[in-house]
């Protein structure tokens, strides 16, 4: 019952799938997919999105990706 909910919850709140890391008093957000970390959780979210639709990052959204 209770996966039963998280996962429902994955599907309506995509925007919350978001992974967060927090380095040097920064947050970041990363890709699960491909792992690469952004500022905004916009970038991260599209990334994640177009990974787990193509299988492949596209460039205009990773150039964006910052080093953590
Ligand atoms: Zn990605």
């Amino acid at each position: 019952m209770i996966s039963y909910m998280r996962n429902q919850r994955l599907v309506t709140r995509s925007d919350e799938k978001v992974r967060e890391t927090r380095k040097a008093g920064k947050v970041y957000y990363t890709c699960d997919e491909c792992g690469f970390a952004y500022e905004t959780k916009e970038f991260a979210q599209k990334c994640e999105d177009w990974c787990s639709e193509h299988h492949s990052c596209s460039l205009e959204i990773t150039k964006h990706a910052v080093e953590v």
